[in-house]
């Protein structure tokens, strides 16, 4: 089976210094298994809400720029509803997916009742509320049962392989709870759509930016849950800036630069260097950016060892 690996920007801005980083990684994960790998550009504009107007066609055009060029047509996550819709009946079907009336303020009152705070990065672990019914409240969202489905033979915790990070755990159940599918404003959660979208696209090696190394496990369940297969997994390497903190399109990180080949070619070695990559060699003038992608991909090949 081919192998085939995919970038996934959502477009809510830019692709800044640190989305460039996971962009480069994915696209030599899958040059360096040879010519019949394929790398595959996903926009995940599910969330229609947070994504701004012309901002998928920008990033492609930032990544044409780059050198980096998808080998079959962009997948758009708008156009694949149905498809995250089919996934939500069959959990449904199966009582692994439950309607849930709470508001953040139902869960933080049922979560104070039980003396238990925001467990985790200060996010809500959902209680459970409406795990046995809605009792005549009106749904908001669509969670998943993944207290149901944990104990149901995959004991906790979920342990995983990251290829750079190595091994990896987490108790889903305990640490996130159930998590929503769709939102109570319509929208699909990433979380399903990146595992459906996954799946129906044939991607065999994730590779993204550590920042997402979190929820992992959220999806690998979803997979077992829906009966599709696990991808191996590679997070890279966050960029900070000068305060420390993560670049991100929240913290306005500002958009790489990719009005002319020579600009391009600085954003590209520059998120070479965070992945461990050797300086390209040659001068700015002599050096294609197409000679500087391939002088990457075997340093790719030692360095996160991708296998055939
Ligand atoms: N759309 C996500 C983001 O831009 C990435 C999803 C993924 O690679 O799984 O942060």
């Amino acid at each position: 089976m081919p192998s085939v690996g995919r970038f996934a920007p959502s477009p809510t801005g830019a692709l800044h210094a640190g989305s460039l980083v996971a962009a480069l990684a994915s696209w030599l994960d899958v040059r360096a298994r040879g010519p019949h790998a394929r790398w595959l550009v996903r926009i995940e504009d599910a969330d229609t809400e947070r994504c701004l107007p012309g901002m998928g066609e920008y990033i492609l055009g930032q990544l044409a720029a780059c050198g980096l060029q998808p080998d079959a047509p962009t997948v758009w996550q708008t156009r694949r509803t149905a498809r995250y819709q089919q996934a939500l009946d069959r959990l449904a079907a199966e009582a692994l997916a439950y309607p849930c009336a709470c508001s953040r303020k139902d869960i933080d009152l049922a979560l104070a009742a039980r003396g238990i705070g925001h467990a985790r990065h200060g996010e809500r672990v959902y209680p459970g509320t409406c795990r046995h019914g809605l009792h005549g409240r009106t749904a908001r969202a669509w969670r998943f049962a993944t207290e149901t489905f944990t104990h149901g033979g995959h004991p906790p915790p979920l342990r995983w392989h990251d290829r750079r990070l190595g091994a990896q755990q987490q108790d889903v159940a305990a640490e996130v709870g159930d998590f929503v599918l769709r939102r109570a404003d319509g929208p699909w959660a990433y979380q399903l759509a990146v595992v459906v979208d996954d799946a129906d696209q044939g991607v065999t090696d994730v590779v993204r930016g550590e920042d997402l190394c979190d929820n992992t496990a959220r999806q690998i369940l979803l997979q077992r849950a829906l009966g599709m297969p696990t991808p191996a997994y590679l997070h890279t390497p966050l960029v900070r800036g000068a305060d420390g903190h993560k670049l991100s399109k929240q913290n306005g990180a500002a958009p790489i630069d990719t009005g002319t080949p020579a600009a391009a070619r600085a954003a590209l070695d520059a998120a070479a260097r965070v992945l461990g990559l050797p300086a390209a060699s040659g001068t700015a003038e002599s050096h294609t950016l197409a000679d500087m992608l391939a002088g990457w991909v075997e340093p790719w090949r030692v360095l996160y060892n991708p296998g055939p």
